[in-house]
């Protein structure tokens, strides 16, 4: 264990550019050892209702700062970010539960997310159009939306915010981010790199609270112009619904059920191995994580045999030890969520061919998980695990394949390893999905597309496309 590791720090909400205790406050614990590590302060109605003016006032200076100017404040911050990766990682490890290396990892990555969005605000670009007589000039410009109300979870306490502030703050808009309540510590170091590069007072605000009182009052704020939530489905839907009883837009970033296709003409052993590790990172909190592995026959029990041994050699413990390649769960709901969905699946036939339980009786630990012969009517086959569960079953025809695929509502990531371009060709079209990543895994860098179809939600938070939801369509036509 790290003995240079910083006491775990206690998080206030941060309003109209100032940190400050909120009416009650409430534990953070250490999903490794169950302690209490720390206490969060939760916003009173005041505080949210502050928050919310903050960022309106804030908006109509915000948007008239140059995007360069913009895009200079934003990449001082991803600097920031990048010198405090260390300590930032270690007090997302103690919150989380991830190992060290990945929190590093999602530390960088969310620099990275800032400089990407620093560059792509400086190109909001209008256009003029031809009209239909000289004396008439007709031009459309973007403007940012206005304040936008950011719901971010606790998987990637600091990714799953940056990229909806970085987008926020690119686009002129200004923000009311309402945390992730148990992994409040390092979403607070990400607003403090704001505040250190300049973001000036009530562009951002931080919140937290009862997550459905918090939304359903800024949801309803006449000063919220937009939403973007990241969660499961059911609230999602939840939210989204909300958002057009007050006509606002939203971007919901939802839950998925990722299939993993292995064709008999795959490197087996090569995807094995990359499935494996995607599988299991973040213990399978992932909402782009794979979870049903369909293994064409003549490869399935090479596959199997490769999967199933990288599986057993990952090293589980605290996310701060030495060595650790998966850490506990976030929280006990996750934990009785493995419990209940493997005890189901096993009701109903499945073979368990390595893990299936809970490791020790301290902490939120599940050991990596392999099940076959999981019927469609387990819950598991049609709920999203979020967790270190895989789930390998087997098809014959490219047609098997593509409908159990597409079988359930979800539509986040898909992936596919095989060796013919022809069969690559078609899945990009027949797979009904956001995102597909063939014989890798590429997804979720700053300047590619993210976002799911069907119930996975709407909306981009990467790419080009990611700006997009941030601003609005003017049109200006003039007679000279
Ligand atoms: P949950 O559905 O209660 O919460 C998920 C997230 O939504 C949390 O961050 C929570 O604070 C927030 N939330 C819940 N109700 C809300 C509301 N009314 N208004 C605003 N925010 C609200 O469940 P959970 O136990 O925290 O997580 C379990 C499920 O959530 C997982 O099975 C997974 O499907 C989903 N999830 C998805 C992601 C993702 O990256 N898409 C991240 C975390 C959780």
């Amino acid at each position: 264990m790290t003995s240079s590791v910083k006491p775990y720090p206690d998080t206030q909400i941060y309003v109209d550019g100032a940190w400050r205790a909120g009416a009650k406050t409430i534990a953070v614990i250490d999903p490794a050892t169950e302690a209490e590590i720390g206490r969060l302060s939760l916003a009173s109605e005041q505080d949210l209702s502050d928050a919310a003016e903050a960022a309106a006032r804030a908006f109509s200076a915000w948007r008239k700062v140059s995007p360069l100017e913009r895009s200079k404040t934003m990449r001082r911050a991803a600097d920031l970010l990048r010198e405090r990766a260390d300590e930032i990682a270690a007090i997302m490890t103690r919150e989380q539960g991830k190992p060290l290396a990945e929190a590093r990892g999602e530390t960088l990555a969310g620099a990275d997310i800032i400089d990407w969005f620093a560059e792509e605000g400086r190109r909001t670009y209008g256009r003029v159009v031809p009209s239909r007589t000289d004396a008439v000039r007709q031009i459309v410009t973007r403007e940012p939306v206005g304040p936008v109300a950011c719901f971010t979870p606790w998987n990637f306490p600091l990714n799953q915010a940056v990229r909806k502030v970085s987008a926020a703050l690119a686009s002129g808009c200004t923000v009311v981010l309402k945390g992730p309540e148990e992994t409040p510590a390092s979403c607070a170091a990400l607003v403090q790199v704001f505040i250190d590069a300049g973001v000036p007072q009530g562009a951002l605000n931080l919140v937290f609270g009862v997550p459905a009182e918090v939304s359903s009052y800024l949801i309803a704020h006449p000063a919220i112009r937009k939403i973007s939530f990241t969660g499961s489905t059911p609230v999602g839907k939840l939210l989204a619904a909300k958002a057009g009883e007050h006509m606002k837009r939203a971007t919901m970033e939802l839950g998925g059920h990722a299939p993993a296709i292995v064709f008999a003409d795959a490197d087996i052993a090569r995807a094995a191995k990359l499935l494996a590790g995607a599988k299991f990172r973040n213990a399978g909190q992932v909402c782009i994580s794979p979870t049903r592995f369909l293994v064409q026959d003549a490869a399935y029990d090479e596959f199997l045999e490769h999967f199933v041994a990288a599986t057993k050699t990952i090293k589980v413990g605290n996310g701060l030890a030495e060595g650790v390649q998966m850490g506990p769960l976030a929280n006990d709901r996750r934990l009785a969520a493995m419990e209940r969905l493997v005890a189901d699946a096993r009701e109903q036939g499945a073979k368990v061919l390595t893990g299936g339980e809970r490791i020790g009786r301290e902490g939120y630990f599940f050991a990596p998980t392999v099940l076959t012969d999981v019927p469609l009517s387990a819950r598991i086959m049609n709920e999203e695990p979020f967790g270190p569960l895989a789930l390998v079953s087997r098809f014959s025809t490219y047609e098997e394949a593509i409908a159990e695929a597409n079988r359930l509502p979800y539509g986040l990531a898909a992936y596919a390893y095989t060796r013919s371009s022809a069969t690559s060709a078609a899945l990009s079209e027949d797979l009904e999905t956001g995102m597909l990543s063939i014989n890798h895994h590429g997804l979720a860098l700053p300047e590619v597309p993210f976002g799911g179809v069907k119930d996975s939600g709407y909306g981009s938070e990467g790419g080009t496309e990611a700006m997009e939801p941030y601003l609005v369509t003017k049109f200006v036509t003039e007679h000279r």
